[in-house]
């Protein structure tokens, strides 16, 4: 029995799918490099034919990316495969991901086809993704539910074809596990040629079964896993990559598999796409939650300290979690902020450290107590803002119980300082009016302004999150300081950069 259980990262490409969690060409890649780190298999990057940006995010990813598979997805239509292949040759390994549903619902009203037809084209897609790469992975859309026979038939057309995975999506949701487990108990019993291939399960949450679901098709014979960070994904979400590799690792008595995932670079994953989507995750979310690895009441805080088994099934520091509480201070160091930003997951570049350094004196200066979270919110905030066309200068605004506020803002924009003053209901009314007034944007929408304290203590850093929406694009911004306001402004023009990225730059210096 194979022993080895494949991890295939889809957070660039269903993850990336789901609203508000899209990603830029430069967001990808840094992701990419993430997930290289973690150590996952194969890395979905995009569907490459959807438009030109999914394109060259898929191949600049394919650049990057040296020990991974690079994946690209197709319908079984010969311009979507030639597009996969085109934006993933430049990596050393390739893989093809094509299509096409098999379920009655969709075969009638959304591919009108008969089921002859299907066949033929899987047979045509899989042949024709083969003269590109030998690594081709076939996808049976709504395979749950997909008429067991035709399934079967669907399955031994695509290996006959030379795929070599075969993947069985839940692609709405639907299944329970003993059932999807089943699927595939029968598929390598009745598919000619199925113990050749690799199975592969893709689940979604809908029903809150996703992992449920996962780890019942590798019980049932599945040897690779879709799955993304922090389970983000279309709807509820795809089965979370963290919750079935820490599921396997931590029931390795009853799950005898092994993943090539390096577990203690988890927590910094999570981090790193919860910073680059605005998309944070609930506190009480398994193993990447605030909470997961909190123990609040007295009698499991006594056990815990007395002997950490008796509580906890998985150590924080096997997910990447630095258990120890000490803070860092305005004498601290760049050597111990740079090991500290280690300890807490995050790989950057010396530039980047160096700029992260500078803002935490800065604050060490104004706060009292540096904890964790501060630095995990003002490193994410920098992340969020290094390259951006827009950043904010110098701010300042006018509040109180008199109005109209107003805000004095200066900002660059590509590098060039512009200025504009603004009044407002409310000083985050007049900052982002001034914001409005340099950079022309009517056609956007504040559909989110959330504020968040990091800590406690009215010293607090405020971390907001803006959400715009133009033109059925939807895109997040986070910022972070001490200020509230200037937290907001930050926010504000970190989404609207992405805004900018998003419609091709175009009328960036209209006012
Ligand atoms: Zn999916």
């Amino acid at each position: 029995m194979q022993k080895r259980i494949i991890i295939f990262d889809t957070t660039l490409r269903d993850g990336e799918q789901s609203p508000g969690c899209s990603m830029n060409l430069e967001e990808k890649c840094r992701m990419a490099a993430v997930l290289e780190a973690l150590g996952v298999d194969v890395i979905e990057a995009g569907f490459p034919v959807a438009s030109h940006g999914d394109f060259e995010a898929v191949h600049a990813v394919a650049q990057i990316v040296k020990n991974a598979t690079v994946c690209g997805l197709a319908r079984a239509k010969p311009a979507d495969i030639e597009a996969a292949a085109k934006a993933i040759a430049p990596a050393p390994r390739r893989r093809i991901h094509t299509f096409i549903a098999t379920s009655p619902l969709h075969m009638k009203h959304k591919l009108h086809m008969e089921p002859w037809q299907v066949l033929e084209a899987i047979t045509a897609s899989v042949t024709l993704a083969r003269s590109f790469t030998d690594d081709v992975e076939w996808s049976a859309e709504d395979a749950v539910r997909t008429e067991p026979d035709f399934l079967c038939r669907a399955v031994e057309a695509a290996i006959r074809a030379g795929a070599q995975t075969i993947n069985i999506p839940d692609t709405v949701g639907y299944a329970l596990p003993t059932e999807y487990g089943s699927i595939f108990a029968m598929l390598l019993a009745r598919v000619p040629g199925a113990d050749s291939v690799t199975f592969s399960t893709h689940c979604h949450n809908d029903l809150g079964l996703a992992v449920a679901n996962s780890l019942a098709g590798v019980a049932n014979g599945a040897r690779q896993v879709e799955c993304t960070i922090n389970g983000i994904g279309e709807r509820a979400g795809n089965a979370a990559l963290e919750e079935v590799v820490m599921a396997i690792r931590t029931r390795n008595d009853l799950l005898p598999f092994a993943t090539g995932v390096d577990t203690t670079r988890i927590t910094g994953a999570s981090r790193t796409l919860s910073a680059i989507t605005g998309f944070s995750v609930q506190p009480n979310k398994a193993i990447v939650g605030a909470n997961a690895f909190a123990h609040e009441s007295g009698i499991h805080q006594d056990g815990v300290l007395k002997h950490a088994q008796t509580y906890e099934i998985m150590t924080p520091e096997s997910v990447g979690l630095a258990r120890s509480d000490i803070v860092l201070g305005k004498h601290s160091g760049r050597h111990a902020f740079r090991a500290r930003l280690g300890a807490l997951g995050y790989t950057l570049d010396e530039v980047a450290v160096g700029a992260a350094f500078a803002r935490f004196k800065a604050l060490a200066d104004r706060k009292k107590e540096v904890f964790e979270e501060d630095i995990i919110a003002l490193v994410d905030d920098e992340i969020a803002a290094s390259g951006e066309a827009l950043q904010l200068a110098e701010m300042e605004v006018r509040a109180g119980t008199e109005g109209p506020q107003v805000c004095t803002l200066s900002m660059r924009v590509e590098g060039q300082r512009r200025e504009a003053r603004a009044e407002g209901n409310g000083p985050v009314d007049a900052i982002f009016k001034a914001i409005r007034q340099i950079v022309a944007h009517p056609g956007a929408r504040l559909t989110l302004y959330q504020v968040h304290a990091v800590t406690g203590g009215t010293d607090a850093q405020a971390e907001v999150t803006v959400k715009l929406a133009e033109e059925g694009r939807t895109v997040v911004g986070q910022g972070a300081d001490p200020d509230t306001l200037v937290a907001s402004a930050r926010a504000y023009l970190h989404a609207l950069s992405k805004l900018l990225v998003k419609r091709g730059r175009a009328n960036l210096n209209e006012a």
